[in-house]
């Protein structure tokens, strides 16, 4: 692939899966071939710690530093960036992400400090993943104003009308304001419980809604146990339990996305 593409991962709802979907879809295609970089833009770390980091806060150059030597125009290459034994590399995060976005007030070009840092570091990759925090702060702004795509990860349980259209309204405005090239990875529907019919209605209703605008995947993600317990083990749903449904329709994302099947 000879240009890279840079996929943010978000929505400003808690636990809705983004960083399963960013864990899950960066492994997956690594598994596919391709060079990944996942950065954990949300100081929770729990990409980070999903990945098997368990103590981030021990990490002592994470993307709080990063962001702090990309505003001293200091250019550090690849420095902080970790190797994974599942073939991808990771941006990791700790609790001090938090104080940068204060810092962040007085800072000239504040909203593109991830685009540049990202900028020098992309050519070594075909895909960089971005976990965005739950929230649409200046952070997140960075990952949008840095992305091709966002990808968009519902939770199936209730149609979170409001929540999307705030998000879709910032996307809008980071497209027209700081980044025209920003399209839309589509709505990937998380958590879908299998006792019940919700999933193919909230599809149907997505697909009213937005399915002019925004495609939404037909694929959509089981609430799994092994998901959950793939994050607590620090692997991915393919190292943990590669048979399972979750795991086949993690594969089927994955292939939609870089519309290649290797596995
Ligand atoms: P977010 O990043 O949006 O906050 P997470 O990916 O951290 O969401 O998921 C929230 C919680 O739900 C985590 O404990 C995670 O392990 C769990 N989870 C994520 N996806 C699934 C799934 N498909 N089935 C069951 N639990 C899931
Ligand atoms: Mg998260």
């Amino acid at each position: 692939m000879a240009k890279s593409k840079v996929i943010a991962v978000s929505n400003q709802k808690g636990g809705v899966g983004k960083t399963s979907v960013t864990l899950n879809l960066g492994i997956g295609l690594a598994r596919n071939g391709y060079k990944v970089l996942m950065i954990d833009n949300d100081y929770q770390a729990n990409l980070t710690a999903s990945l098997g980091y368990t103590s981030p806060d021990e990490l002592e150059y994470t993307l709080c530093e990063i962001i702090e030597d990309v505003i001293e125009e200091k250019e550090n290459g690849k420095k902080g960036i970790l190797t994974h034994s599942e073939g991808v590399d990771l941006v990791p995060s700790n609790i001090t992400l938090a104080t940068v976005e204060l810092k962040l007030i007085e800072v000239i070009g504040r909203e593109t400090l991830l685009r540049r840092y990202i900028d020098g570091i992309k050519s070594g990759y075909d895909y960089i993943i971005i976990d965005c925090s739950p929230s649409l702060g200046m952070m997140t702004v960075n990952a949008l104003t840095a992305a091709d795509s966002v990808l968009i990860p519902v939770q199936a349980a209730y149609l979170p009308v409001k929540g999307l259209q705030d998000l879709i309204r910032t996307i809008g405005k980071v497209k027209r304001q700081l980044n025209p090239k920003l399209d839309f990875e589509g709505i990937l529907i998380t958590m879908v419980n299998s006792r019940t019919n919700y999933a193919r209605e909230i599809i149907e209703r997505l697909h009213e809604e937005y399915g002019e605008k925004i495609k939404v995947f037909n694929t959509f993600i089981p609430r799994s146990v092994k998901q959950e317990e793939s994050s607590v083990v620090g692997k991915s749903i393919y190292k943990y339990a590669n048979s399972s449904k979750v795991a086949k329709a993690y594969k089927e994302v994955t292939d939609e996305i870089c519309g290649k099947e290797v596995f």
